[in-house]
């Protein structure tokens, strides 16, 4: 007997009723991009494992456990992408392009991460990055907040997510601060869990980030790195806030968000919200101006941020954009000279109204089940051809779901009737 084929475990189907709720999104999310400047770079989903660990971090949670790395045929490390940020800059330093100063861009797709699967948790998940080069003060930094709020306003989720900032300062900053850290958990060592006292040595900020509910009175605890800065990074965050202000979002300051990547300096940032239980992180980023350096670009300040789309999907289940555009036509057609009929009828709508919904019905069957299949379509309107209508150049129309009664229209007649109906309007 064969074992029932099934897909791996953490990577989902988005069923063909899910479709239009994630259509939908992915609309709004880049119209807003394409409206405020940024454009889309579309990025290898493998590659060279050198890349990840490089500019991730040896100590991180993605490149200590999470990384789908294999050799192919010709025995090199590859990975399937993590995460976009490392793929974007590697393009951008290889096509040369941030010789231009500055450069927005955003992408949309899957990643991988083996980690354990729950609720908004996923090993193939879908991230949309959007990615800024060039510009190093806080302006750019805040006009993503706002690009997050407007998509937040026009999904109707805003009230729904809280912002959280957070300035990482600088690395020599971090330093300072890191040694007090250290000292700090290691007069606790006994209370840190396994991962944390590994940490205490490679990677203290790490801590800060951990998911573990008995670390995190301890953590309460801990110096904070707001309180270590120099003057130009609490500048840096002091005109950020003032931004947020001048632009009426409201923020919390966070002094234990770190980001689970190396990269961060400065600005960092997630949208949280209660309502997913304890994935709640839907949105995420932050400042990392030496990332293009450390892969061999010329220095460029950059600033960037992921969303979880199926985080946001969860939180816009039952939404309206849900909901499937049902057809304007299902074309209802019996007999050999009424197929034929439908086939030109449907094809001349379509060439004539580029915006029309026609279904037209195939499969054959009594003119009951068909009509059965257009009330399942969900069609305003049944179009009608039997044999009688084919031989007469006609067509029936049947309202489904708008008022009226069955009127039987010649071509011209059917062209005005179309027409008539403001069916494409907006469209
Ligand atoms: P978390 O703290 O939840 O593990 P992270 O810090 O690892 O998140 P990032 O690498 O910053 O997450 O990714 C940005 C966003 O991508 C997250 O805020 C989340 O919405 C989404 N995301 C990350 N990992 C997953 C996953 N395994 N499944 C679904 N969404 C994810
Ligand atoms: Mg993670």
């Amino acid at each position: 007997m064969s074992s029932k084929l099934q897909a791996v475990r953490g990577m989902h189907d988005i069923l063909p009723d899910q479709t239009p709720l994630w259509r939908n999104v992915e609309r709004i999310l880049t119209a807003e991009l394409e409206g405020s400047g940024f454009s889309e770079i579309r990025l290898p989903i493998v590659e060279r494992t050198e890349l990840f660990r490089r500019s991730i971090g040896e100590v991180t949670d993605i490149v200590e456990k999470e990384m789908y790395t294999f050799q192919d045929k010709s025995g090199e490390s590859l990975t399937l992408r993590p995460e976009g940020t490392a793929g974007c800059v590697r393009a951008c330093i290889e096509h040369g392009l941030l010789r231009a100063g500055q450069l927005r861009l955003w992408y949309l797709g899957p990643m991988f991460r083996h980690e354990r699967p729950q609720k908004g948790r996923y090993r193939q998940f879908h991230q949309l990055g959007v990615e800024a080069y060039g510009m190093p003060g806080p302006d750019i930094d805040a006009e993503l907040i706002l690009l997050n709020r407007r998509w937040w306003r026009r999904l109707g989720v805003e009230t729904e997510l809280e912002l959280q900032i957070n300035s990482l300062g600088t690395l020599e900053e971090r330093r300072a601060y890191r040694d007090d850290l250290v000292a700090y958990f290691t007069t606790y060592r006994d209370l840190l869990d396994p991962d944390s006292q590994r940490r205490l040595h490679t990677n203290p900020l790490r801590i800060l980030d951990s998911k573990n509910p008995e670390m995190q009175g301890l953590i309460e605890g801990a110096p904070k790195l707001l309180d270590y800065l120099g003057e130009d990074s609490r500048a840096h965050f002091r005109r950020f806030t003032e931004l947020l202000e001048t632009a009426g979002v409201p923020y919390r300051v966070n002094p234990r968000l770190v980001r689970g990547l190396d990269y961060y300096c400065l600005t960092v940032f997630e949208w949280v919200t209660e309502s997913l239980g304890a994935q709640g992180t839907v949105c995420a980023g932050g400042r990392y101006d030496t990332l293009v350096e450390q892969l061999g670009g010329r220095p460029t300040p950059a600033v960037g941020f992921a969303l979880g789309m199926e985080r946001l999907i969860a939180l816009l289940e039952g939404s309206h954009l849900a909901r499937r555009e049902p057809p304007h036509f299902y074309l209802i057609r019996v007999g050999a000279e009424a197929e034929r009929a439908g086939v030109r009828v449907a094809e001349r709508l379509r060439e004539r109204f580029p915006a029309l919904r026609l279904q037209l019905h195939c499969g054959g069957g009594s003119f009951k089940s068909q009509f059965k299949k257009a009330d399942r379509s969900g069609a305003l309107y049944a179009l009608i051809i039997g044999d009688e209508e084919a031989a007469r150049g006609q067509v029936a129309v049947k309202p489904l779901r708008r008022p009226g009664e069955q009127q039987t229209l010649t071509w011209e007649e059917l062209l005005r009737f179309v027409q008539s109906q403001r069916l494409l309007q907006g469209e």
